[in-house]
């Protein structure tokens, strides 16, 4: 059966000359797959084979709120591909949920898994609601009920949920309880992001921004750009972004502008970020926040800085303002931020864009760390967890530059290469189970 995968000329890429949606998601993770297969040349079979996903699950979630009436969700989980390990990646929580965003947030976490040379296949899931409007009991009634509708593809050694958009700790702790009550035992390497409290990896909270910022580092490095007082626009002050702007503030670097879905701010003179992050632990948002001019989140994007770093949601940077952007390096924090549509226009005005899934990986890297801690019940100094984090992200960060060099491809280009290549390498190695 492996002779499925074999080279002939009679390749087939469906999307390759039909009007695009710009704004789905899954099609603009199938524009980089065909752009970096055609350039693999990749066998017509494995072409199939990576353009599917292996599971996908929705269940209906009943759930008792608290006012005595009974609410149905929606919820997903979509296992991309498992070739290289367990199905790892993020579960959100959010009112635009759907099957084709989780299946390109499974295929990127595919790829992510293999950019960085993690163990780990790719996988994703989401609620369609609005956690925002829930109380903690609400909540928690939700994720247990979820967790229990897709617990059959749960485990350590075959689909390790995390967190996501308007996920946490808390919620990770509740699906490794639930799962755990289930089996008859507690399984702490079910889910990663838990809290440290019980089995969670220090460092974990800050990998995603603490990778960021030394994937920004390698690319300043890379163009020749001074550091110190170096411009940074982070728009989304969640995990990734607040951590990113704290820790690149920390460097020396200069952030003018931070916004979040309530609206941003900028001040040319520099915004303290420990004060903003102070500030909205105690307002939960950034909403009145009076240390900078109100921006919006449209115009952050088009400000004229050295570092633009979208860490938020996804279709940000599209057709319709790509040209505007003044940044020299985009970060992307968020998965997705930039549409296959823009990718041309920001290489046109020679943007170096670092993808997402290179520049958020220190999330699912450290994730990795906390379930070979869990694995192995040894635990490790935050110290330990920070030198092995970069050491991973700085070698990919160099493999990806590499064959961007060799190939002349831009980065994302590259970074889809690598992995492309690395999941079809196990693939043919595996063969095909008939
Ligand atoms: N949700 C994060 C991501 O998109 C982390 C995934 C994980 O740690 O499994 O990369």
């Amino acid at each position: 059966m492996a002779d499925l995968l074999l080279r002939t000329n009679s390749i087939v890429r469906p999307d390759k000359d039909r009007f695009l949606n710009e704004e789905n998601p899954f099609e603009a993770m199938m524009v980089r797959f065909d752009r970096a297969a055609e350039l693999l040349d990749l066998e017509p079979g494995m072409y199939k084979v990576l353009r599917n996903p292996e599971k996908q699950i929705i269940v209906s979630i009943p759930v008792m709120m608290d006012s005595g009436e009974v609410e149905v969700f929606t919820g997903i989980r979509v296992l991309y591909n498992t070739s290289r390990g367990p199905a790892k990646g993020g579960i959100r929580f959010d009112m635009n949920v759907s099957l084709d965003e989780v299946k390109a947030l499974a295929a990127w976490m595919t790829w992510k898994c293999a950019v960085v040379n993690i163990p780990f296949g790719g996988a994703k899931g989401g609620v369609i609601c609005d956690p925002l409007k829930m109380s903690i009991g609400e909540l928690e009634r939700v994720t247990r009920r979820y967790t229990a509708g897709i617990i059959q593809t749960l485990g350590p050694d075959s689909d390790v949920p995390a967190p996501d958009v308007n996920t946490n700790e808390r919620v990770m702790a509740w699906m490794m309880d639930t799962y755990s009550m289930h089996v008859g035992h507690t399984v702490n390497a079910v889910t990663t992001g838990k809290p440290v409290a019980m089995g969670g990896s220090l460092g974990r909270r800050e990998a995603t921004g603490r990778g960021c910022m030394l994937m920004v580092k390698e690319a300043m490095a890379h163009l020749g750009m001074p550091v110190k007082g170096a411009t940074v626009a982070v728009q989304g002050f969640g995990n990734v972004g607040s951590i990113a702007a704290e820790l690149l503030q920390a460097e020396g670097f200069k952030i003018i502008a931070i916004s979040d879905r309530t609206g941003g701010f900028v001040n040319r003179k520099g915004i303290d970020v420990l004060d903003a992050i102070k500030y909205v632990n105690e307002h939960k948002t950034l909403e009145g926040y009076s240390k900078g001019d109100a921006i919006s989140n449209d115009a952050l994007l088009l400000l004229d800085c050295d570092v633009l770093l979208p860490a938020a949601l996804e279709n940000v940077i599209t057709t319709k303002n790509a040209s505007g952007v003044k940044a020299k390096i985009i970060c992307e924090g968020a998965n997705g931020p930039t549409t296959a549509g823009a990718d041309s226009i920001l290489d046109d005005k020679g943007v170096f864009v670092i993808p997402d899934i290179l520049a958020n990986s220190g999330g699912v890297t450290v994730s990795y760390f906390e379930w070979v801690q869990n694995r192995g019940g040894y635990y490790w100094t935050e110290q330990v967890v920070n030198e092995r984090l970069k050491d991973i992200m700085v070698n990919s960060f160099a493999e990806v530059l590499k064959l961007s060099q060799q190939h002349k491809v831009n980065m994302r280009t590259a970074a889809y290469m690598l992995a492309i290549s690395r999941v079809s390498t196990v693939h043919r190695l595996r063969g095909i189970y008939a």
